[in-house]
């Protein structure tokens, strides 16, 4: 009788409330042999607890387990994943919920459509019971930095306030770069790294654009690479959006984030390294970021001569690591040890061309003792505090 109580109000639920209530049937179905013995139970104490208190109490007892039963279901309901769907309230979704019911009742007389009717419907249940609860929402709340999975480059993202963030790298494909960014909700990028201009961090560009407001961007020496530099400028310009290099110990704070730029250092002349690919990885711009609770190394691809000249002019330490050049096997391990990281983010495609991340790389960071995190095999990857220091949380492939 109360599932039939329940499809009698649920229009004017649907009216009321613009939902339309998907376990309010079972809940009341479970909960409804528990309604009598309360009710009645309950009335008979009060009657009776005025001149017999004693029996009132051994009444109440029956009574109050006929309650608990009936809001344990409740709760058990309000939390089921998608208990209510979203439905237009007022007339408009009146109609709908009428409309929907009209198609209901001739599929669901024919015996063949109703098995499978009730097939998909019983299918649905599972999905939503089992399935979803394992998706966890995303991004985690008070995300502090967020490596998206962008394939073979990198793309980063730091909590600079409310709808705001700082890009580090736009990676390859500009539609993924925007839909990370969607998906942190960043509507405004008042900084924009581009650590250096090779295509697997810069490529993306356009999807940081997309529809958004950008401050100012920071590049690395543009003399390093003059023909990759200017196809940057290019698109800037077109945008009127003002790109410098800042002097080593440039520092911003935005939001919950202090970024401070340490490399490279204009003091020091080119980069050292073989051949160009390595001269302009080495000219990277390396950015550490301090939060309440802990720290960042955002290290572009620096190859070992960048990570040794590094190591010796400042030593940066940090809680967080993101491996230089996709876990590439050049490197300088005096360097790695000296950051001393708890937590190793490497930012790397599944069966990339180049060999990343070396499995020798991997060996030394779990040997120093970091966790490692690959964005190939666990999607994106975010950096939250968790009880007063930093943890990583990741989205998922
Ligand atoms: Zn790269």
């Amino acid at each position: 009788m109360s599932a039939a109580a329940q499809v009698a109000v649920t229009p004017v639920l649907v009216l009321m409330s613009g939902q339309l209530t998907l376990v309010a049937i079972p809940a009341n179905l479970l909960a409804g042999p528990a309604v009598a013995p309360a009710t009645i139970l309950g009335f008979v104490a009060a009657l009776v607890a005025p001149f017999w208190p004693q029996a009132a109490q051994w009444l109440v007892i029956p009574a109050g387990y006929a309650v608990g039963w009936i809001i344990m279901v409740a709760q058990w309901a309000v939390g089921v994943p998608l208990a209510t769907l979203p439905w237009p309230g007022g007339l408009p979704g009146l109609g709908l919920l009428l409309i929907a019911v009209a198609v209901a009742i001739p599929v669901l007389r024919h015996r063949a459509w109703r098995t499978v009717a009730l097939t998909m419907a019983g299918v649905a249940l599972v999905v939503v019971l089992v399935v979803r609860p394992v998706a966890k929402p995303w991004p985690p709340p008070n995300w502090l930095m967020v490596v998206c999975d962008v394939g073979q480059g990198d793309g980063i993202v730091l909590a600079a306030g409310p709808g705001r963030g700082i890009v580090v790298d736009t990676g390859p494909d500009p539609v993924v770069m925007d839909r990370c960014l969607r998906r942190l909700d960043v509507r405004d990028v008042p900084l924009l790294l581009l650590t250096h201009p090779h295509a697997d961090h810069v490529d993306g560009l356009p999807g940081v654009l997309k529809n958004r407001h950008v401050g100012a961007v920071i590049v690395s020496p543009q003399r390093v690479a003059p023909q990759e530099s200017s196809r940057i400028a290019t698109i800037l310009a077109r945008y009127r959006i003002p790109e410098w290099t800042p002097p080593s110990g440039s520092r911003w704070q935005l939001g919950p984030s202090e970024v401070t730029i340490l490399a490279p250092d204009p003091s020091q002349g080119k980069a050292g390294g073989q051949g160009e690919g390595s001269l302009i990885n080495n000219a990277s711009v390396v950015a550490h970021v301090r939060w309440r609770a802990g720290s960042a190394l955002l290290s572009g691809d620096i190859e070992t001569e960048a990570q040794d000249e590094l190591l010796r002019r400042l030593a940066p330490r940090a809680d967080v690591l993101k491996v230089p050049h996709h876990g590439s096997r050049r490197l300088d391990p005096a360097f790695f040890a000296s950051v001393g990281a708890r937590a190793a983010l490497i930012s790397v495609g599944a069966d990339n061309d180049y060999g990343h991340p070396a499995p020798s790389t991997i060996a030394l960071l779990q040997r120093l003792g970091a966790r490692v995190y690959r964005t190939d095999q666990s999607g994106d990857l975010a950096v939250i505090e968790q009880d007063g220091r930093l943890a990583v949380v990741a989205r998922g492939p």
